[in-house]
């Protein structure tokens, strides 16, 4: 069995275990290509996984179209949670529209906003939710596990890619014709906001084009747990 097939039966593995023992369960997709990889296969396995998306406001065009990419191949309309209209309002206001450039605290202020409170929304009455994390994504996930306790939401996180290599994800993708996000050419091996993500040099880091003007001990968006402790977001206000 080659590298691949153990990494993709072993992946099967754990999505059939989630549909078995953590109905009901969602998959977060930011529609990049390891959130690919999961869709191709739980679509093709109909298993009762829900996927959504976070709708920030602030997506690319590319990573948009890729909601239709995915109806088109696959049939399925992907979930949408968008933030609340008056707290963007709020926080464009009082602030700017690109106030994240400021300061790390109202950088997580808009991630805050933009994904943390909807995401609570989209995991709200789950048992488990998925991501497409990988370890070898950045420093700030060398410790990540398949299966991880997430005391932020109070339920389980399954990251089913997280011995997955970059090298795997594209080598299944290409072997399974799975649609792409247009920006993965375009030097954005890791896809965001469209004003927080920038192309990046060969030799970069995956994660160098996010928050690029960042430490990278910083850059996460409050979504995950990371060396076991979930990221706080720390309000501006507080
Ligand atoms: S990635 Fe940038 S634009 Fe998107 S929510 Fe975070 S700070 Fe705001």
């Amino acid at each position: 069995m080659s590298k691949l097939d153990s990494l993709v039966a072993s992946t099967r593995q754990t999505l059939e275990l989630i549909a078995r023992e953590y109905t009901p369960a969602v998959f977060a997709s930011s529609l990049a290509a390891e959130d690919m990889v999961l869709t191709d296969l739980i679509l093709k396995a109909k298993l009762p996984i829900g996927i959504f998306s976070l709708e920030t406001g602030r997506l690319h065009k590319e990573t948009l179209a890729m909601l239709d990419r995915v109806k088109d191949h696959y049939g399925y309309d992907i979930a949408l949670y968008r933030p609340q209209p008056e707290a963007v309002e709020q926080y464009v206001a009082q602030n700017g529209l690109n106030a994240f450039y400021d300061s790390v605290d109202m950088r997580k202020e808009c991630c805050r906003i933009r994904k943390v409170e909807p995401l609570g929304r989209a995991l709200a009455g789950n048992k488990a939710w998925i991501t497409g994390q990988r370890r070898a994504q950045s420093n700030t996930r060398g410790s990540l596990q398949v299966h991880e306790d997430d005391p932020g939401h109070l339920m389980d996180k399954f990251n089913p890619l997280a011995d997955w290599s970059e090298e795997d994800v594209w080598e299944y993708l290409r072997a399974n014709d799975v649609p792409t996000n247009a920006l993965h050419d375009q030097g954005f091996p890791s896809i965001g906001c469209e004003p927080c993500t920038r192309a990046i040099q060969p030799g970069e880091d995956v994660r160098a084009g996010r928050w690029w003007w960042e430490n990278p001990e910083s850059k996460e968006c409050g979504l995950h747990v990371v060396d076991g402790k979930l990221i706080r977001i720390k309000s501006v206000a507080a």
